[in-house]
Order: structure tokens, then sequence, then C-alpha cells
């Protein structure tokens, strides 16, 4: 077997470490004699990056990195697979919701099955505010309208990969980074394996409505530049129709001698067509700012202390 090396972002989890480091450790037993558990600290305010250190003093397989402060969980899913090892890599969440019981099912398929990458989603969102869950169905409704790459319902950051794939991924170098779009978008063989959600194991979510809802933008605008032609689209519809009315409104005034009345009608016109004039700015406003930070070629993430073995 290969070396599997296993990527975990963590901000603020120092109650989940210890119970995902129990339950990864039994399973991997099993099924991999060599492996790594990359732990990256993003900028937690709590006693994370101590218990990191203190797992990787008891435990050499366990090791860590630790940002300067918080960068969020794509920069810390970036960080952990360009310093992993392992010729199998595997990105999931410390809080358990990525169940480590599918880890045998995933190896299996890459080492026998011959898939370069392995991918899991969530069949249900049992537990989850509603609200939350139509919001999620309505992105991925949305999401796969505008862009070409697949991006699954339910489907989730949790990915098993070949080091082929992890190298193809490393080399989008963009900085505002997708995962769930970009894993799809570099293709290779990939097997879906479905489950039912679970719920945290302990403390809460760090997603706060407003932080998911910029994530769900940030995934719209990285993969698609349709908002941006659909302001073509009404501009052209409107112009017809501006040129239509145009004639009418001639016609009526020196053939048929009948002075134009409506106020109201004007003021609706204009304020709509301002409205949307100022939607459409506003949209190639945010595609101009992501190109601004592009432009500027920002280190994703400072690694303030790590520990790896090579
Ligand atoms: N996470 C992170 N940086 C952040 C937010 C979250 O590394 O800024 C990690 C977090 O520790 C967890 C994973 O990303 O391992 C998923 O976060 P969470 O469980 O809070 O999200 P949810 O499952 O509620 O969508
Ligand atoms: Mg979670």
């Amino acid at each position: 077997m290969r070396k599997l090396s296993v990527v975990v972002p963590c901000f603020n989890e120092q109650e989940t470490i210890p119970i995902f480091y129990k339950e990864l450790r039994i399973v991997l037993a099993k099924i991999a004699n060599d492996y790594q558990l990359l732990f990256v600290d993003d900028g937690s305010e709590d006693n994370t990056l101590k218990i990191m250190q203190l797992l990787s003093k008891e435990d050499p397989k366990v090791n860590y990195l630790s940002f300067s402060r918080n960068f969020g969980k794509e920069a810390a899913m970036l960080a952990g697979m360009r310093h992993c090892g392992g010729d199998l890599v595997v990105v999931m969440d410390v809080d358990l919701q990525d169940p480590p019981a599918l880890l045998p099912r995933m190896i299996e398929a890459i080492e026998k099955e011959g898939y370069d990458s392995v991918a899991a989603r969530r069949v249900n969102r049992k537990g989850e505010p509603p609200i939350r869950s139509l919001f999620a169905r309505m992105f991925y409704a949305l999401i796969s309208k505008l862009t070409d790459v697949e991006i699954m319902v339910g489907s989730r950051e949790y990915r098993m990969m070949t080091r082929q794939v992890r190298d193809s991924i490393l080399e989008l170098n963009e900085y505002h980074r997708f995962s769930k779009g970009i894993f799809g978008w570099v293709g290779y063989k990939t097997k879906w394996l479905e489950y039912q959600n679970i719920e945290r194991v302990a403390g809460g979510t760090k997603y706060s409505f407003w932080k998911l809802f910029k994530f769900a933008l940030e995934g719209i605008i990285a993969f698609s530049t349709v908002p941006l032609k659909i302001a073509s689209v009404f501009g052209i519809f409107f112009s017809v129709i501006a040129f239509f009315i145009i004639i009418v409104i001639i016609i009526e005034r020196l053939w048929l001698s009948n002075p134009v009345a409506g106020w109201a009608s004007i003021m609706c016109v204009i304020v709509l067509t301002s409205g949307l004039q100022m939607l459409f700015l506003g949209i190639i406003g945010e595609y101009l700012a992501r190109t601004h930070m592009e432009t500027k070629a920002r280190p994703k993430y400072f690694i303030k202390e790590k520990k790896i073995d090579k």
C-alpha cells in the first residue's frame, strides 16, 4: 500500500481534535500501515495548536501547520495539500461530519478499481436548519445552470485523490479558491460515495449564514461569467423595446398630433432601468474586485509554525 496523507483543516477545534484523532487512528490502523495525519491550524484562538503539538510529540505520524491568522478553510486545505507527502491524499473535516468509515472504500476504489479520486456527498441534510438547506439547494441548482463544471448536490470537500490529481489541483493558483468546483474542474476518473448526514460531534459550526452566502457567491463568480453576460442580454432587450417606443412616439407626434402624457410611466421606466444599471455595475464590480485581488497575487496564507517529517 502506498503512503496516505490525511489533511485536516481546523479552526477553533479543541473539543473535536482528540475525538477525531482517536476515531481516525482506529480506522487507519486497519487500512494503512504508512500514513501521515496533517492538521492545519487556521489561526485558531483556542488550544487547537497546543493539542496538535501534544499529539505530534506522542505520535510521530501526526504533523501540523499553523497559520499566522485565520485565512479560511480554502487556504487551510491548500496549505495542507501542498505540504503533505503521501502518494494518496485525503482532505476531511475534523468534526467527524466526513465519516472516517468511508476511508476503506475510498482506498479500495483507488487501489483496486482504478479510480483517480473518490468524493463523498451527503444525500440528506438532517439536523440542519431548514432555511440553510433551502438556500443550499438553490445554490446547487443555480451553479449547475451557470457553470459547466459538475458540482454534485450535497458534495463535500471530503475527497481522496492520487498524487497526480493533487498536483493538478495545486496548479490552479487562483486567490479566490472554490474547491468544490476546482476538484471537478481538473477532471480524472472520480467515484462518488453517498452517505447520510451526520451532525458535528462537538463544538459549533464555523460557518455563519453570511459566511456561507459569501462562499456561494465566490463559487458562482469563480466558475461562471454568465452573470456578466446577463447584462448584455438585458441591454439588448431594453434597447430593442426603446427603439420601437421611439418610433411610436414619433408617429403619434407627427401624424396623429397626439401629445404624449404620462409622467408616471416615464418615471417607472427611469427607475427600472437605472436600477438595472446599478445592479449590473455591481456585478461587474464583483468581477473587477476579484481581478484586482488576483493581480496583486498575494500569498494565500502565512505559516507561523510547522512540524512536518520528510
Ligand atoms: N474551518 C477552517 N477554517 C475556517 C472555518 C472552518 O479550517 O475559517 C474548518 C473547520 O475546523 C472544520 C471544517 O473547516 O474542520 C468545516 O467547518 P464546519 O464544520 O464549521 O462547517 P460546516 O460543516 O458547518 O459547514
Ligand atoms: Mg462541520
